[in-house]
């Protein structure tokens, strides 16, 4: 078979995890370029954001799934070349990949609305190459068209960080004027408080950063609390339901002790520590429910977008270059983004 070129260039730069090699997250390699298939889409990449699910998966909290693996599913694109198949998209669109890279559309997950949930599914950046490249293969139907009008740096992080904030949001239902409690305050949370508080919902965010609430006010939030000094002590009134975007378990039975009966607790994670020893009494009678947050399904994305784009959504990001991708990840690791961290790649 003869090597796919892109004007004369058979290969890209890509940041790969090699599979085993501790303290060593992603090394730059030159790496084939694919060539799309049937229903896949080759874009090149303006920027991938970096989520906290890329630290799980060169960490390894998420079991490896190949030997090597090239990271991120923020992917913000242009159309390189679409398979033959293809007709939602043609070379020069600009289009979105996310996490959840396929499902397989016949099981009853898929066939009731709950893609994300197949046990089948496939993800970007996970099972398949992702976005820390020149170039990245969607699948046409799991892809988002994206106005072309947006810096690709800036809509990134709603292609993972945004979408899942949303789901979060659609599932806690704390209502149209309800109180919401976020808790952390990363790059998902930066998108949810404007969004929660865009809805008209009085939104409260809990982190132990200073500079994080200095910033959730200015998006949105009317209320914050700086956990790691007074613990709860400063909650003036329960939450109707919480958001806990911190990969704590400790912070979600804080979260279950500051809802209201009735209320919800929802965590997209894809990864956490541990969860403690709780009291049933306590931390989930009452009618409280706690319950996790799994991907998107694409109708979660569309409306997402749409809203995104409605409210004016503002992503607060810090750029780095390509080849800083571990840096990237180190500051995620630390808490060291105020906002997003996202990757300029072309
Ligand atoms: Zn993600
Ligand atoms: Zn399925």
């Amino acid at each position: 078979m003869f090597p796919f070129t892109i004007m004369g260039q058979v290969s890209m730069k890509a940041m790969v995890h090699k599979t085993g090699t501790e303290g060593q997250w992603l090394v730059q390699e030159e790496v084939d370029i694919a060539e799309p298939g049937e229903h896949e889409v080759l874009v090149r990449v303006g920027a991938c954001g970096v989520c906290r699910t890329d630290l799980h998966i060169v960490e390894e909290d998420l079991p490896p799934l190949s030997d090597a693996i090239v990271p991120g599913h923020e992917i913000i694109g242009t159309v390189e070349r679409a398979g033959k198949a293809v007709s939602r998209f043609a070379a020069g669109d600009t289009a979105g990949i996310m996490w959840l890279h396929a499902a397989c559309g016949r099981c009853d997950y898929c066939i009731s609305g709950r893609e994300n949930l197949c046990p089948q599914k496939v993800f970007t950046g996970y099972s398949v190459n992702g976005g820390y490249a020149e170039y990245a293969l969607g699948r046409e139907e799991y892809m988002l068209p994206v106005p072309a009008g947006l810096a690709p740096e800036k809509a990134a992080p709603l292609m993972c960080s945004g979408i899942i904030g949303y789901r979060a949001l659609k599932l806690a239902l704390p209502g149209p004027a309800g109180r919401l409690g976020i808790f952390g305050f990363g790059g998902s949370a930066h998108l949810t408080v404007q969004l929660a508080a865009g809805m008209g919902m009085d939104v409260c965010v809990v982190s132990r950063s200073e500079e994080h609430l200095k910033l959730a006010s200015q998006l949105g939030a009317s209320e914050t609390i700086q956990s790691g000094v007074t613990g709860l002590a400063g909650l003036t009134e329960k939450f109707d339901s919480a958001i806990v975007f911190a990969p704590s378990g400790n912070v979600v039975k804080q979260a279950l002790e500051s809802i209201r009966p009735g209320g919800k607790v929802a965590v997209p994670a894809v990864h956490l520590d541990r969860l403690p020893e709780m009291d049933y009494n306590g931390h989930l009678f009452n009618e409280k429910k706690l319950f996790s947050v799994e991907a998107n399904t694409r109708a979660d994305a569309k409306e997402f977008l749409e809203m995104a784009l409605r409210l004016g959504l503002r992503s607060e990001v810090e750029v780095l270059p390509f080849d800083r991708a571990n840096t990237a990840l180190e500051k995620l690791k630390h808490s060291a983004v105020n906002g997003a961290v996202v990757l300029r790649i072309t």
